[in-house]
């Protein structure tokens, strides 16, 4: 199959929505990652999204909407704080999940009885969702487990002869995947960080929980427990506060011979001369956006990156924090 990058146009837009409605995927652009995205009703098509990324059948799939798409058809019980939640945060990168009225192919949430649903601020991916006006179950357009894609390229790079189509939106200007928050009880709890951050969602819903897995637990967003995100070099990853110890080590790699790369922040790395640096940026909207291409980048060029992990730990640097220690961890 050969697979062409294409500008969102009208030509695009009508060839998508052909691919869409006889059943296969198209990776379309957001402003959180690259989706590959195919009918969430079609049984097959959903399937076919598992097997063109290599997908465990028990990681479910986020249904995107456009922002005029009738939800209640789709789920069965919006509580009062998601509706506050979708009023100030949406279209947004926020998924919210709900108690689902089990419309859409079961393939999607992998049989459990809830909905993961999102509605992407990109103007590109609303003009996609608009035009097929179809509920389009998405997962990030990479091969399973591998760097998530921010642009249209990096999805050629894994999917090239995959699929048929790639809408080309530019580089994704969010950086990491969506916050995935579960709006099924009392309280909001958020199961993926992302850069709707927890207390984001707490100023306006009051109360919100964050999840952390513990050992035996029934994991509530089985993607949780996979390994992700993994560049296919080498990585190592050191605290803020051990920044010297992995310049040493990053000098013994070289010494060793090896193509050793940093990535760290533009602050850390003005602190020491380093000729292989990926550098993520200056304040935490930089860092988050840059996060994956750089390690893209990086596992072109180096043997091992050694990732030296951002001052702060809360707020949009949390969901950063998670995706580095998936990594490089
Ligand atoms: P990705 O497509 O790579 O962005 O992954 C989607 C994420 O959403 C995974 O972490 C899933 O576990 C999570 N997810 C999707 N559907 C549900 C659901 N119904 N309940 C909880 N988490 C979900
Ligand atoms: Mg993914």
């Amino acid at each position: 199959m050969n697979t062409e990058i294409l500008p969102i146009d009208k030509d695009s837009l009508s060839r998508s929505a052909r691919i869409i409605k006889s059943g296969g995927a198209v990776a379309f652009p957001t402003e959180t990652v690259y989706g590959l995205g195919a009918n969430a009703f079609d049984d097959g098509a959903v399937k076919k999204i598992f097997e063109i990324k290599g997908r465990p059948n028990d990681n479910p799939l986020i249904v995107h909407v456009h922002k005029n798409y009738d939800l209640s058809s789709l789920v069965s019980f919006i509580p009062d704080y998601a509706k506050a939640l979708a009023e100030k945060f949406l279209p947004g990168p926020l998924t919210m999940v709900y108690r689902s009225e089990n419309k859409v192919s079961p393939a999607v949430s992998c049989g459990l009885n809830t909905l993961a649903v999102r509605i992407p601020s990109h103007e590109g991916a609303q003009r996609f969702l608009e035009y097929v006006n179809l509920p389009i179950a998405a997962p990030s357009a990479n091969v399973s487990k591998h760097v998530s894609p921010v642009t249209a390229q990096h999805v050629f790079d894994d999917l090239n002869g995959k699929i048929e189509l790639i809408l080309d939106g530019g580089k994704c200007s969010g950086g990491i995947e969506s916050t995935v928050l579960d709006c099924t009880g009392d309280t909001p709890i958020v199961l993926r960080s992302g850069l709707i951050t927890r207390e984001m969602i707490a100023s306006v819903a009051g109360k919100c929980g964050q999840y952390v897995m513990k050992e035996g637990d029934r994991v509530p967003s089985p993607g949780m427990k996979y390994k992700h995100y993994s560049p296919k070099c080498r990585t190592a990853l050191f605290d803020f506060g051990d920044s010297d110890k992995a310049f040493k080590y990053y000098k013994e790699c070289l010494a060793e011979g090896l193509k050793a790369y940093i990535m760290c922040d533009s602050g850390v790395a003005g602190r020491y001369h380093i000729e292989n640096l990926l550098d993520l940026g200056e304040n935490e909207e930089q860092i988050a956006r840059n996060l994956y291409d750089k390690l893209r980048e990086g596992e072109n060029l180096a043997d091992i990156i050694i990732a030296v992990a951002p001052q702060k730990q809360d707020g949009i640097m949390a969901g950063v924090m998670n995706r580095l220690k998936k990594a490089c961890g």
